[in-house]
């Protein structure tokens, strides 16, 4: 409440100690309460989406002990042998491709998805279709901040997804 600024009617920068700075105990802190939130789940991997999600999912999967799976964006030359999906971003207002190889997802992975913000759920929505695809499990949904007055947080409750958000905004 004393660091985040809000921009405009829906976005919420909080670059002070997660999106730009950032303030790695506070990630410690979270990564941990992940693993306090998700232990009884049988996780073998993490997969986690924008560029802030990384280092989110990178603490959290220290507690873990499994490795975290980050989806290649847009097509390149070593663009093959993926699962793919396309994703609307809400910052960027416009829809890119994410692709994770078959090499990392597979039937026997039970899979929790980490990322910083939950908004309409299209980022979320996307890795879903990645792991349906693979055939993979997903035991979870871990979110730092869920903005509560968009559609996001119902959508994948609704969906009988076990969803975690550390922080729910509401304006
Ligand atoms: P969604 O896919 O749920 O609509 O949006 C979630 C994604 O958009 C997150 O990966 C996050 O990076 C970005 N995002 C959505 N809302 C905000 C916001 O208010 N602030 C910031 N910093 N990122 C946001």
């Amino acid at each position: 409440m004393r660091d985040g600024k809000v921009l405009g009617d829906d976005i919420l920068k909080v670059d002070m100690f997660l999106n730009h700075q950032i303030d790695v105990t506070l990630l410690n802190e979270i990564g941990k309460e992940f693993h306090r939130l998700f232990q009884s789940a049988p996780i073998n991997k993490i997969l986690t989406i924008e560029a802030s999600g990384i280092g989110i999912a990178c603490i959290a999967a220290q507690y873990f002990s499994v490795p975290v799976v980050l989806p290649k964006k847009g097509r390149t030359a070593m663009w093959a042998n993926l699962y793919t999906s396309e994703v609307f971003s809400f910052t960027k207002n416009k829809a890119y491709l994410i692709g994770v190889s078959k090499d990392y997802l597979g039937p026997d992975d039970h899979v929790l998805v980490i990322d910083d913000f939950l908004a309409n759920g299209r980022a979320l929505i996307g890795l879903k279709d990645i792991l349906d695809q693979a055939g993979s499990t997903l035991e979870g949904i871990g979110i730092v901040i869920e903005k509560g007055f968009q559609p996001g947080g119902a959508l994948i409750r609704g969906m009988g997804i076990h969803l975690e958000s550390l922080a729910i905004v509401d304006p």
